[in-house]
């Protein structure tokens, strides 16, 4: 017989199928096996069988050994395998690579077995201490500890007991010693409460609705605390009476414990974790449990769209406009559109479920291509909580200069001494090189595109992402003049540092990157918050998301608009988004919520809808942008990026990949909204020069996508990279 081989390297030259032969039937499709190829032996997956082969048998050489019996991928995952090379435009192996728990490969972890001892099957007490020396007072413990206790594992006993003991109780065959697969399981100290909660008729209507539509997507668009965690725990526990499988995202590893605990409330061992911020161990673990079909509930954030279960009735994705669900390095896959092809693939269900869709999503409810679920009141009508302005504007000229406005102490002072809780929120993502005036709020955009531009010290210059323009660094306001010039705002530390002056006895935790590195530091600090052990969080992005305080009743957002003026199209609606999410976080439970919102320019209108949480009249705002400059949706923005060490062979490669791409836009016109070749913004990274070719060309056009990739990666070379993006969440 014979296998098709894919070799785990990823190399465009071997991204081809090799044939290798085999005996008896321990290969199957899916199964991963050792090979000889070249002069080394190295891993592959078999993606099919077949009796015969083309070449001459002498050239073909045989598979050395499977690596496990039960075949680690699918049918569907190798279905999967040529959509993620067809959409990422990257090798098999790299697309292979996200479906394998990376230590999986190489075969650097695997199971575990834990030793256990017991007394030999059918031996009665007396038996054994008749026969022992009334000296041997450690194996006589011993043998009463086992009858009384049973089955102990091997290093308990012996830490209670000695080594020595044991082995001789062993060696005289009064006990034996067996070996089980022991599971690393995470989170093994989650407190699991299940709340018994009735649905509310909305919730109900929800339910019903996506399980009785028969489109393969349902849009939940729930305000914050209406109730949609309850939906999809339904939703799941449907589908497992059903004897199918479930996926369940949320946008971050730091909001997996909180979902596990709801799920190992109801469905117990059924629910697997998978994130990367596990141990090896315990990754491996759970990926085999979810591949055996020991656990049918995979719970994780973006790359457990990977999960390796079968027949999978229900793709869950929370948050679902969340910009971590595209992933930032190669190969750069949408969840939502892998969601897509896994739900087709088994006619499963995909909900997506959010208090700010996407601009994306909710175009495609309204053009009746997902089916749309409302819930547009939070569970027992509480109010959602009261936003004021604070204009900073005014704060700096009355001489404030601390980072926060006289409003948010007034309230900060009101919140502490009811003994409730409070969220100091930071914008901090990228606004360090956006330049705002202080004076009147104005932030420096580009002309052709009206995205902010981003400054950038080596040339002293002002950028544009999108289409390279190059303005010069301004002195002073272009718009009221004033030389009071910005770029972006106060660290994590500064803020814990000034509301500890402000308020000594206050307990203030931080979260953001640094306090967060080790495994459980987002957990630990979480829960810590969450049990009232402080009485401030101050914290970035990672704090907007998903968490159900019901202590807080003040959220302070400081720098608002920041990343408003982020150099991106999508710059409003992450505004949006965020405010919306943030803003969310206050007043969930017994009393009302408050939020004092800092602002640069508290008359911008994306502002105005969050504070109102008018997403109706934001989204129609943001779509006939949209339309009017040519982004996404409406068409799809590709960036060819070639990068080499070499800047003139660089460069030149780039001129023919130009060269080649304009007889495509000669050709096409019509269809391109911008195409232009200039420098990456960032010109040089790790020793690389980077140039680029950018185009903007209408949406879903895939034959013209594949015609672009196409021609572009034909000048890529073993020292010049030439890589394709499309609607890359970053263009640096
Ligand atoms: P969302 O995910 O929409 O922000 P959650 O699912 O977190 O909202 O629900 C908000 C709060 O309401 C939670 O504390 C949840 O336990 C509670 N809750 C949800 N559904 C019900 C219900 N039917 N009855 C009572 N409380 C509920
Ligand atoms: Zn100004
Ligand atoms: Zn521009």
């Amino acid at each position: 017989m014979f296998a098709d081989v894919i070799v785990d390297i990823n190399n465009v030259e071997v991204d081809r199928i090799f044939e290798y032969s085999f005996q008896g039937c321990q290969v199957k499709t899916g199964s991963r096996v050792a090979v000889p190829f070249g002069n080394k032996v190295i891993e592959g997956i078999v993606i099919g069988i077949k009796e015969n082969s083309v070449f001459p048998l002498e050239k073909i050489k045989p598979i050395l050994r499977v690596l496990e019996e039960t075949p680690a991928l699918t049918e569907e995952t190798l279905a999967l395998m040529e959509f993620v090379c067809k959409t990422c435009y990257v090798t098999r192996a790299a697309a292979l690579r996200l479906f394998l728990p990376s230590e999986m490969r190489k075969g650097k972890v695997k199971e575990q077995f834990v030793r256990f001892v017991s007394i030999k099957h059918g031996l009665q007490i007396n038996e054994i201490l008749d026969n022992l020396r009334k000296s041997a007072i450690k194996q006589i413990e011993l043998v009463k500890y086992l009858f009384d206790n049973g089955k102990s594992t091997f290093t308990s006993l012996s830490d209670k007991f000695g080594s020595s003991a044991l082995n001789s109780l062993v060696k005289k065959g009064y006990a034996e010693i067996s070996e089980e697969k022991f599971f690393r399981s995470p989170y093994k100290n989650l407190d699991t409460v299940k709340k018994d909660v009735e649905l509310t008729p909305r919730q109900n209507l929800a339910i019903n609705s996506i399980v009785k539509t028969d489109k393969t997507v349902s849009l939940i668009f729930g305000v914050t605390g209406s109730g949609k965690t309850e939906v999809y725990l339904n939703l799941i526990n449907k589908t497992i009476e059903e004897g199918k499988t479930a996926i369940m995202l949320v946008p971050e590893i730091a909001l997996t414990p909180q979902m596990l605990k709801q799920l190992r409330a109801r469905f117990g061992d059924n629910a697997a974790i998978l994130h990367s911020g596990l141990s090896v161990g315990e990754r491996f673990d759970e990926w085999w449990r979810l591949r055996n079909g020991e656990a049918r509930i995979a719970i994780g954030a973006r790359s457990a769209i990977y999960a390796p279960v079968e027949n999978l009735g229900l793709i869950i994705i929370d948050e679902e406009h969340d910009g971590s669900y595209t992933s930032e390095s190669s190969p750069r896959y949408s969840t939502v559109n892998v969601a897509k092809f896994r739900a087709e693939f088994n006619n499963a269900k995909l909900v997506l479920g959010s208090a700010t869709p996407s601009v994306e999503s909710y175009l495609k409810a309204q053009n009746g291509e997902y089916n749309l679920v409302e819930l547009p009141d939070r569970i027992n009508k509480r109010p959602l909580p009261t936003v004021e302005i604070a204009d900073m504007r005014k704060e700096i000229r009355r001489g404030n200069n601390s980072p926060f406005s006289s409003i948010l102490k007034v309230e900060l002072d009101e919140c502490l001494s009811r003994g409730n809780q409070t969220i100091i929120f930071l914008n901090q993502r990228g606004y360090s090189k956006t330049v705002i005036c202080t004076e009147c709020g104005h932030v420096q955009k580009c002309d052709a595109c009206d995205v902010s531009l981003t400054y950038h010290k080596e040339d002293d210059a002002l950028l544009c992402h999108y289409c390279g323009a190059k303005y010069k660094m301004i002195t002073a306001c272009t718009e009221c003049g004033s030389p009071f010039i910005r770029y972006g705002g106060t660290g994590t530390e500064r803020v814990v540092a000034e509301l500890q002056k402000l308020y000594p006895k206050a307990r203030i935790l931080r979260m953001d990157r640094d306090t967060t590195q080790n495994k459980e530091g987002h957990f630990k600090i979480l829960s810590s918050f969450s049990a009232r052990e402080a009485d401030i969080l101050v914290g970035t992005q990672m704090i907007a998301k998903g968490h159900d305080f019901p202590f807080v009743t003040l959220v302070g957002i400081l720098d608002a608009d920041m990343s408003l003026h982020f150099s991106d199209y999508r710059s409003s609606e992450r505004t949006f988004q965020l405010l919306t999410q943030v803003a969310g976080r206050s007043g969930r439970a017994q009393e009302a919520g408050k939020v004092v919102l800092q602002t640069y320019s508290p008359d911008n209108p994306v502002l105005r809808y969050a504070i109102n949480y008018d997403y109706e009249n934001f989204f129609k705002q943001e779509i006939s942008i949209r339309k009017a400059t040519a982004f996404p949706p409406f068409t799809d923005v590709v960036r060819i990026l070639i990068s080499g060490e070499d800047e003139e062979k660089t460069l030149a490669v780039t001129k023919n990949v130009y060269d080649d791409l304009s007889v495509v836009y000669n050709l096409n016109k019509d269809k391109f909204r911008f195409f232009g070749c200039m420098k990456a913004p960032l010109k040089r990274l790790q020793n690389k020069f980077r140039f680029q070719v950018l185009m903007r060309i209408n949406a879903e056009d895939k034959n013209l996508l594949d015609e672009i990739f196409t021609r572009a990666d034909k000048h890529k070379t073993r020292l010049i990279s030439v890589y394709m993006e499309v609607n890359s969440n970053n263009l640096t």
